[in-house]
């Protein structure tokens, strides 16, 4: 892939932070060849900072003897990949890639059970580090975030790509794992740089020359445009960006919905939505549209539950939990109904996040035909906080318990392993009308579509 890095004009040197006086290949000053050039260099504010194989390069830390050797962080021989390192990714081990398969490409790989409360932690001391760059700092997952260093300058004295660079050095330096970072002027824009150059990259896509790049990209870098969506589009005779860049704003939407504003929009580099710290208004949710219209208890049910147990392993990959429950609805006459229920204690448990679910979807069932399900957490905080055991209610806490135990062998065996009586068989209904369209970054805003 190609990006206009290198703009002989501007730039500085990524090791010792020097700016630039020439084009030479290497830093004038340390002789580094990681040198950042670009036009809107200086200009550019908003970032995604992604660590690089984070999982195994906090094990490799903690152990310098697999330095140099293939690592792969995932459940035992029946179960997958999580995270391989690079070596082990140079040998063609993916995430997701069930561990037999992973072995086979790499026999010499060493496993290693993940170990999800150390790498909280050490996300916790990575973003402690990016809230030192800025307050706008709005985590997706437990290591990558945006952030938006608009205004920073006069307190850090420099521009937010060398603030960026320098943070790069820091977490080598300080924490001990690598990360790579993608500054831009939009977040769709900052997330598909930070993924261009991993490990250890820093990427540049400026406004001027985000059409032309994206024209050439596959509609799969879009958000959203997950592997079946894709092959709706490829059916259609769309692959590339580019093509989505000739067609008009009514015909996409008539084709695909709101998925089509999306590609509208993000096709044209145009991406409004902004970076926000702020964890009151932000939630974790899920939702579904129906291929027909449902309106009783049955119906909607089983799909409440599916939708719940999604927000909960969200929550648990992302170390949060949430104190309010958000159920949404959208009616078949495309009216929103919302509905919010707050809980004595945060919650990350998909059997409290349903049972509360299910108390505000009772209410709405009124004759109305639904088209749309939804359920979220809000007021979110560190899952630390969540579901103590409760002394009153015996069963919750066992439920608890349970609900750890399936989580255990879901880790292991994949999540088909384990269905609860209420999806069980049922799953279809479930199923987004629009392959994809739920395909979205495990944190978001409430209900958030550009
Ligand atoms: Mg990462």
């Amino acid at each position: 892939m190609h990006t206009a890095v290198n703009d002989p004009e501007h730039g500085f040197c990524r090791d010792c932070l020097t700016p630039q006086p020439n084009a030479a290949p290497r830093c004038a000053r340390c002789g580094s060849p990681r040198l950042v050039r670009h036009p809107e260099l200086y200009r550019l504010h908003l970032a995604h900072i992604d660590c690089d194989a984070f999982y195994a390069a906090v094990e490799k830390r903690d152990n310098p003897a697999l330095k140099d050797r293939p690592v792969i962080v995932g459940g035992g021989k029946r179960g997958v990949v999580s995270t391989a390192c690079y070596i082990a990714r140079i040998n063609g081990v993916r995430s997701a890639m069930p561990m037999f398969k992973a072995l086979e490409a790499c026999p010499e790989a060493v496993v290693i059970k993940p170990d999800m409360e150390k790498y909280a932690r050490v996300g916790r001391e990575v973003r402690a580090m990016m809230q030192d760059l800025t307050p706008l700092v709005e985590p997706i997952s437990i290591d990558e975030a945006f952030l938006d260093l608009a205004g920073t300058e006069r307190l850090h004295g420099m521009p937010p790509a060398i603030v960026l660079a320098r943070f790069e050095k820091r977490l080598e330096r300080e924490i001990g794992i690598t990360a790579s970072v993608g500054l831009s002027y939009c977040k769709f824009l900052a997330k598909v740089a930070s993924d261009f150059r991993k490990p250890r990259g820093f990427s540049v896509i400026g406004e001027a020359e985000a059409h032309d790049f994206l024209a050439m990209q596959p509609v799969t870098l879009i958000w959203g445009v997950g592997k079946a969506f894709a092959a709706t589009l490829e059916r259609d005779g769309i692959r590339t960006i580019g093509q989505l860049q000739k067609m008009e704003q009514a015909e996409l939407m008539r084709r695909y919905g709101s998925m089509g504003n999306r590609l509208y929009h993000l096709s044209r580099g145009r991406d409004e939505r902004v970076v926000s710290a702020d964890r009151d208004t932000k939630s974790v949710s899920a939702e579904t549209t129906f291929d027909q219209d449902f309106g009783k208890m049955d119906d909607l049910v089983p799909v409440l539950r599916a939708l719940s147990e999604k927000v909960s392993a969200r929550l648990k990959k992302a170390g949060l939990a949430g104190r309010t429950v958000v159920l949404k609805l959208k009616s078949n006459d495309f009216r929103i109904r919302t509905r919010n229920r707050q809980l004595e204690d945060p919650t990350r448990l998909a059997d409290r996040i349903f049972s509360t679910g299910l108390e505000l979807l009772r209410r709405e069932i009124d004759g109305t035909k639904y088209r749309l399900l939804g359920i979220g957490v809000s007021d979110l905080c560190d899952a630390g906080k969540a579901d103590p055991p409760d002394l009153v209610d015996t069963r919750s806490h066992k439920r608890a318990l349970a609900e750890g135990a399936i989580d255990a062998l879901r880790d292991k065996f994949g999540r088909g392993a384990v269905e609860t009586g209420y999806t069980f068989g049922r799953g279809h209904r479930g199923k987004p009308a629009r392959p994809g369209e739920d395909d979205e970054p495990d944190v978001r805003h409430p209900w958030e579509r550009i």
